[in-house]
Formats: C-alpha cells, sequence, structure tokens
C-alpha cells in the first residue's frame, strides 16, 4: 500500500537508518529526515562522513542495519532493486559514462531498458540533450572521450532523466571539473531544476556549492551524524554546533548576504540621506542583501535606492541597514555562534 508516513509532499524519508559496515565502521548514525517533493536537499560534511553511504541507502546499493527508508511513501526495502532503480536518476563523479558507448546510447541507457521503440528514444535522446544545454547534431555521436569533464558531467545529468525518475541522487557530481566549469554547471542544474523540479538529493564536500545549490543543506560530521538541516541562510546565521560554525567559515556573515534577501518592509526612507533617483543607484527589491552591498559599496553616497517591480524607489538601504536586516533574519529560536573561530590553515 502507498500512504505517506510523513502526510502530503514527502519524497524521500529517513525512519531511524543507521548503517554499520562490517568492520565496525558507523557511516550513517540513527538518521531520521525527510526531503520534500520538488525540493533540492544538499548532503555537505567532509571526506568520509557518510554522504556517499547516506546516499546509496536511497537506491538500495547498500542496506541499512537498521531502520528504513521511503520513497514516496513506501519501504525502499520492500521494492525490486533494479525496478527501484528505474524510478531514480543516478549521477556520479566524472559522469560514470559507458566508455564505449555513444553519448546518445548512453543517455538512452534506461529508456531502452524499459524497451522503448527506438524512435522513441531517439526522440527522448535529443530532449534530454538540449534540456543540458548539448547539440544533439553535434554531440550525440561522440564517445565520451570526445567531451570535455563538463560535457561528460550534462551527458551524465541528461542520462539520469532518462525514464523521467521521481527522484535524483548526485554524488558529488561537479567535484572533478575545473572551477569555471564546475561555476557553469551549477547554474545550468538551478536552470534546469526550476523548470523539471525534481526532487533532488545532491551530495558534495563543498559548503559554497551546498549553500548555493540546495533549498535546504543537511551537514553531516564523522561517523555520520547529522548536525544541522535548515535552509542555507539558517545554516550560515545560526550554526547549530560549533562543528557546523567551523565548517561554514570564518566568512558565513559574507555567504549570509547572497542568500538573504532584502525585506522591503524594513527599508530607510528615501529623503535627504538617501540618493535622488534615476541619477544613484538602485537595486530590485527581490535582489539579495548581498547584491544590495555590493551597489552600497559602489555608491559615493553609500546608500542605493531599492525600486518595486514598477521601478519605483520605495526605500533605501545603507551598510547600516544590511547589517540591521541580516541580524533579523536569523531564524527566531536558533542561537547564533558568537565565539570568535580560529579559521583552519
Ligand atoms: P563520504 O561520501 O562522506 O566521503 P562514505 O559514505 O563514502 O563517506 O564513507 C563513510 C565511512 O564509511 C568512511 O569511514 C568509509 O571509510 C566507510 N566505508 C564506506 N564504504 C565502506 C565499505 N564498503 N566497507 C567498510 N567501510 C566503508
Ligand atoms: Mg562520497
Amino acid at each position: 500500500m502507498k500512504g505517506n508516513p510523513g502526510g502530503a509532499g514527502v519524497m524521500i524519508r529517513f525512519d531511524g537508518v543507521h548503517k554499520e559496515y562490517a568492520d565496525g565502521t558507523v557511516a550513517v548514525n540513527e538518521l531520521s529526515f525527510d526531503v520534500t517533493e520538488g525540493e533540492l536537499c544538499v548532503l555537505v560534511g567532509p571526506s568520509g562522513c557518510g554522504k556517499t553511504t547516506t546516499m546509496r541507502l536511497v537506491n538500495r546499493l547498500t542496506e541499512p542495519t537498521r531502520g528504513a527508508v521511503f520513497l514516496d511513501g513506501q519501504d525502499v526495502g520492500g521494492i525490486d532493486a533494479v525496478q527501484l532503480r528505474r524510478r531514480i536518476g543516478y549521477v556520479i563523479q566524472h559522469g560514470g559514462l559507458f566508455p564505449h558507448r555513444t553519448v546518445a546510447d548512453n543517455v538512452g541507457t534506461v529508456p531502452s531498458l524499459l524497451g522503448w521503440d527506438r524512435q522513441r528514444i531517439r526522440s527522448r535522446v535529443g530532449e534530454l540533450l538540449e534540456l543540458v544545454g548539448l547539440d544533439p547534431a553535434l554531440h550525440a555521436r561522440r564517445y565520451p572521450h570526445e567531451l570535455s569533464g563538463g560535457q561528460r558531467q550534462r551527458v551524465g545529468v541528461a542520462r539520469a532523466l532518462g525514464a523521467d525518475p521521481v527522484v535524483l541522487l548526485m554524488d558529488e557530481p561537479f567535484s572533478a571539473v575545473d572551477p569555471v566549469a564546475r561555476k557553469r554547471l551549477q547554474a545550468e542544474f538551478l536552470r534546469l531544476q526550476a523548470e523539471v523540479g525534481r526532487t533532488v538529493l545532491f551530495v558534495t564536500h563543498d559548503i559554497d556549492e551546498a549553500i548555493h545549490l540546495g533549498d535546504r543543506v543537511a551537514v553531516f560530521s564523522q561517523g555520520g551524524k547529522l548536525e544541522q538541516l535548515d535552509t542555507p541562510a539558517s545554516v550560515l546565521g545560526a550554526p547549530a554546533s560549533e562543528f557546523v560554525a567551523d565548517f561554514v567559515g570564518t566568512d558565513r556573515g559574507v555567504k549570509r548576504l547572497d542568500v538573504t534577501p532584502i525585506d522591503p518592509s524594513d527599508l530607510d526612507a528615501v529623503g535627504p540621506a538617501g540618493p535622488t533617483p534615476p541619477s544613484s543607484l538602485t537595486v530590485p527589491a527581490t535582489a539579495s542583501l548581498g547584491a544590495a552591498m555590493s551597489a552600497i559599496l559602489s555608491a559615493d553616497s553609500g546608500r542605493v535606492g531599492v525600486k518595486d517591480g514598477n521601478g519605483a524607489v520605495i526605500g533605501t538601504l545603507g551598510a547600516d541597514g544590511v547589517h540591521r536586516q541580516l541580524r533579523r533574519s536569523v531564524r527566531d529560536g536558533a542561537a547564533p555562534v558568537s565565539t570568535p573561530r580560529v579559521p583552519p590553515n
């Protein structure tokens, strides 16, 4: 029987999941959390903290010692592993492509396993390559070694989306490419996710990537311990433990600017101290505090106008206002860590 144990909208549920390997290593420690349908949830933590193991529990490449993982309300332990994996896209580092198969054959892997006819596979492959920003006419017949690292990752994502999976698992998909290609892949992936809106479990060891991509971020420490699960702004603004505060870094205040939106209800008045539009710098009310701060630092007056959707200036912000809004945005009840941290070398 199908039915979400945790109410509507839960796509993946970890329920008291524990994984101890045969040698006694605890990789996942009594883990319980839910991933909502359509959510991009990022698991982040240092190497060896159990991220990959956690992810592989979802598609049964690993079995839990105790506890259960539910996919759309069903205990995955009760679903045939092959059937299960056809409903779940899986992307790994380097793309994990079959080296002796063309791009088209790689992307068409699951549709052909599902017995689709050739014409349907071919059109689906073309559609998927375009979705990830590759020209089918140019790339479909190539082999993986004839692609750049970034292109291979795109093919990996296209393949994972092959048969319209309900969930995408992505294990450090962009870690092996250079920083410039990586930024581009991240931006493209956010665009793609806005289009397809899949439930995504994304693993990275890079806190910046986690903050940039995640709707929510799950921070793990060694021994598979979930330290905090929250929005990027809250993880940065109110780290739940010393470990999280260390892991997000001493520059977490700066990082928070980019993930905290302007609060249009808390602007300073347009006045003598403010800019005289339209000659002065303005930012849209939908911008982040980071975008506002960047403009403030470039403005002679140290102050910018904030404009609404119609272009009307509804207030102003200076560095003091950004500071005030940033402090206010820390979620109630979560105590910010105020101890100054020594940066790791
Ligand atoms: P991460 O992906 O965060 O780097 P992993 O999930 O790969 O972490 O590993 C978590 C811990 O479990 C590590 O200590 C690792 O050495 C251990 N581990 C992973 N796979 C196995 C295995 N098959 N047998 C024994 N220990 C394992
Ligand atoms: Mg890993």
